[in-house]
């Protein structure tokens, strides 16, 4: 149950954060473009700018190249210094020297960005120098025979012009120099002689400081290489990329997009690379055309910019409101699904439980209702007119209607026989009284006429409003009659013969004795005990005396008439009352009654006595039942009294006993 509950969670809280960022993306994605075709315009712009103030330096610097061996003094000198020496020669040259000297010096002075200004002479030995350094003594003249500079510049012709790469530790130990590159032009004489070569070294760093370490757009990287990917920026602090390195291995994404075309935009995976192309052989002389070389495969320069790419981050963090706003979106739409789904669930739970709830309620309602209809007992309950409200089918079942013939129609004491009424409106006035309870013994008139004998034990249900109805569970005494019934024959009955005992005698004689007083018709009595019966007992056995017994009921019982009552006293004596016969008839009855009892023996088995057949006899005492006698007792004793005459007179005989 929890486990759904923290999933259903889960999902409530996933569904808002995708459905937000779903709606919100396109959004900030197209603040994303716009910033970075901005920023992408913001670097070609200071690509451009840088690339300009580069391409100026370095065309001013030509110029001032191709202006400076033009000088006729310049031309002069080398000229002169180059030839035989004499006196003459030796005051002019040194006049020239001095002048070219100062010429020199004002410019470097003047331009700040040479660093070292040589005139070279034919044998590629150096004439004369000047550096931004004043050096005493002057610095040493360089030997420029076999360096490449001297071997390209000195077979170039006039206007023409050579450029070498940068390269590191140009100036003569000044350490604010760190890169330098030099231009170098054939010196000819007006007619067309070639004199030597004039060259320039330019300070590298300072010309290319700005795209070393551009201040001003320090999130912005600048990049220089020539044209195989070496870097050509010194200088840009501690992390940056160390003069002639290879791109390639710096920054490989960079020199891949750079390599792959002369112009064009990339990018990166934190930047936006623009870049182009840039040789100085084509692109820089603006002045009188001639022909720029350089060293093979340093040309082109690569030159690029790097400029921070905009993130969707970024974009997000560049407003606090903005970014406040989001977070308030998230949590409110999060909080909103957590709420509805906490909700949701809650009522699902509430409804399953209220409908286990009613499932059982229902169940547990029929059941009871069940139990009511089909109680072994009758329920039902009446109003205080004794109207039936209500029953259950097992007392409709046993009076035999349908609810709908009773129930709100019938009143309850209809149902009761006329002889338990009386039993039964005692019982309700109890019912409807304080005592609010009653219970009654009381039969049911069914529909079929029978009657059915029934205990109800009723309570009354009260409110504040008083008596609301009254509740009564019924019992079928049926059973219990038949039980009482049952109990009640037994208990007058010998079990032995099967006839009635001493107390069914004294029953049946109470009444009727009261008929014989009603009627005044005489009622007789006859005592009987069987003769020598001891010693049946005594010879036989027991079992032989108690089928004598046997056998003197059924010859007795065909004897009689209906109406007759023959019982057993006890022992092996016996009693009969005969209603509506006189003293005569009695005496008949019992002598007819002596001679077939002597002339019948019973049947005992070959095993008992010779022949099977017990021969047994009986003495008898008649008396009549007195009219004024309520009880049997004196005529008993009167009956008792003739019996123990006749066996006196030897037994086996009828004796009359009058009293
Ligand atoms: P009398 O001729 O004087 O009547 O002699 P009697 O032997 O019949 O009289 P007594 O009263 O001395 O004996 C009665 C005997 O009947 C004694 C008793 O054991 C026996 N008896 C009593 N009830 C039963 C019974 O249910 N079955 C059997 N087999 N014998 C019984
Ligand atoms: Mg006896
Ligand atoms: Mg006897």
């Amino acid at each position: 149950m929890l486990t759904s509950l923290w999933a259903r969670l889960t999902w409530a809280g996933l569904f808002p954060v995708v459905l937000v960022t779903a709606l919100l993306y396109p959004i900030f994605n197209a603040q994303l473009d716009d910033r970075t075709a901005r920023a992408r315009g913001t670097a070609a712009t200071t690509l451009e700018a840088e690339y300009e103030r580069l391409r100026q330096a370095m065309n001013e610097s030509l110029n001032q190249v191709l202006v400076t061996v033009e000088f006729p003094l310049l031309q002069r000198y080398l000229d002169t210094v180059q030839q035989t020496q004499s006196p003459a020669h030796e005051v002019a040259l040194q006049r020239d020297l001095e002048q070219m000297d100062a010429l020199f010096r004002s410019l470097l002075t003047h331009f700040g960005r040479y660093t070292r200004l040589a005139l070279i002479d034919q044998a590629g030995r150096e004439r004369l120098s000047a550096t931004t350094i004043p050096m005493l003594p002057p610095p040493p003249k360089v030997d420029h025979a076999d360096t490449a500079l001297f071997e390209e510049a000195t077979a170039l012709q006039p206007g023409d012009l050579y450029i070498s790469p940068p390269r590191l530790g140009a100036a003569d130990g000044d350490e604010t120099v760190t890169a330098a590159i030099d231009i170098a032009t054939p010196v000819f004489t007006p007619s067309g002689r070639r004199l030597g070569v004039l060259l320039f070294t330019l300070d590298w760093s300072r010309l290319t400081a700005h795209l070393a370490d551009p201040h001003e757009h320090s999130d912005t990287q600048f990049l220089l290489t020539d044209a195989r990917g070496s870097w050509l920026l010194a200088g840009g602090g501690e992390r940056a990329i160390p003069f002639g390195s290879a791109l390639a291995t710096e920054w490989p994404a960079a020199w891949q997009a750079m390599a792959a075309s002369p112009r064009g935009e990339a990018k990166l995976d934190k930047h936006l690379l623009g870049f182009h192309t840039h040789d100085v052989r084509i692109h820089h002389y603006q002045s009188q055309a001639g022909m720029i070389v350089s060293d093979p495969d340093t040309q082109p320069w690569r030159l690029g910019i790097a400029a921070p790419r905009p993130t969707l981050m970024k974009v997000l963090m560049e407003s606090r409101g903005q970014l406040m706003a989001i977070v308030l979106v998230y949590l409110l739409s999060i909080t909103v699904a957590a709420l509805w789904t906490f909700g949701h669930y809650r009522q699902r739970s509430l409804r399953q439980s209220a409908l286990l709830l009613s499932r059982q309620a229902r169940q547990y309602a029929g059941e009871v209702q069940d139990l009511y209809e089909n109680a072994p007992c009758g329920y039902h309950s009446l109003d205080s007119a004794g109207r039936v409200v209500k029953m259950n089918r097992t007392e409709l079942d046993w009076l035999g209607y349908r609810a709908d013939e009773i129930i709100g129609r019938r009143l309850y004491r209809d149902f009761i026989t006329p002889g338990s009424r009386d039993a039964f409106d005692a019982a309700f006035q109890q019912v409807l009284s304080d005592a609010r309870e009653g219970a009654a013994e009381c039969e049911l008139l069914c529909r079929d006429g029978t009657t059915l004998p029934v205990a109800i034990q009723a309570t009354a249900q009260v409110t504040a409003a008083g008596f609301q109805y009254s509740r009564a569970t019924v019992f079928d005494l049926r059973e219990r009659k038949r039980l009482e019934a049952s109990l009640e024959r037994q208990a007058m009955t010998d079990p032995l013969t099967g006839l009635g005992n001493r107390r069914y005698l004294e029953d049946q004689a109470a009444m009727e004795i009261a008929r014989a007083q009603r009627s005044g018709a005489p009622l007789s009595l006859i005592a009987i005990d069987l003769d020598h019966f001891k010693y049946i007992n005594d010879t036989h056995g027991h079992d032989v005396g108690d089928l004598v017994l046997q056998a003197f009921a059924g010859t007795a019982r065909q004897q009689l008439r209906n109406g007759d009552v023959l019982c057993r006293m006890g022992g092996e004596e016996f009693a009969i009352l005969l209603p509506d016969t006189t003293r005569e008839q009695a005496m008949k009855v019992a002598e007819r009654l002596r001679q077939t009892i002597a002339g019948t023996p019973v049947q005992v088995g070959e095993e008992v006595i010779a022949g099977g057949r017990l021969a047994y006899s009986a003495s008898l005492g008649v008396t009549l039942v007195s009219a004024g006698e309520s009880s049997l007792k004196p005529a008993i004793k009167r009956a008792d009294r003739g019996l123990y005459a006749a066996k006196a007179a030897g037994r086996n005989r009828t004796q009359w006993h009058a009293g």
